[in-house]
């Protein structure tokens, strides 16, 4: 069992663990390292039997950013994506496609041991940590090694500007 469940946690807060927050935190649990709108936790928790309105939905994902157990993301779409907060975590953005995976650095890791060593240095008390990377995912970077290298049909199609 680990203690580290966003609902242990949530507990822990003292806030009233009601039905539908009890099922809106085991779907985040289930569905962790994923970011998800308030429609689609909406939805998926309808589809499970769970009667609860979107609107309540949007509050108790605003508390649980507010407790610091989710955080919210802006992929390029224009709503918010929320996902389980592990205190330690990056995130890597496809700046092309906008697509966001998530990855943990744990405490052991050097990025994690070299971020605790500079607050040290600057007596800051580090509680957690996040990394926003952006760059191109292994779709989009062979798409485009692809479209370089003149291999693409697509490529072919497309005719050069030219003043
Ligand atoms: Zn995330
Ligand atoms: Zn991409």
């Amino acid at each position: 069992m680990c203690d580290n469940s966003l609902s242990v946690r949530f507990r822990q807060t003292g806030l009233r663990l009601t039905a539908p927050r009890r099922a809106l935190i085991a779907l985040l649990e289930d569905r962790r390292g994923e970011h998800l709108s308030a429609e689609e936790i909406h939805s998926a928790l309808s589809a499970e039997g769970v009667t609860v309105n979107l609107s309540s939905v949007y509050r108790t994902l605003n508390l649980l950013v507010a407790l610091g157990l989710v955080h919210r993301i802006d992929l390029s779409e224009s709503h918010a994506h929320f996902g389980v907060e592990h205190g330690e975590q990056a995130h890597f953005r496809c700046e092309v496609c906008g697509e966001v995976s998530e990855v943990y650095v744990a405490g052991h890791a050097g990025l994690a041991r070299r971020l605790q060593g500079l607050a040290r240095e600057r007596s800051f008390e580090l509680t957690r940590f996040r990394v926003e990377a952006e760059g191109k995912c292994k779709r989009c970077a062979l798409k485009e090694k692809t479209h370089k290298e003149g291999r693409c049909p697509d490529v072919q199609m497309m005719s050069p500007l030219k003043p």
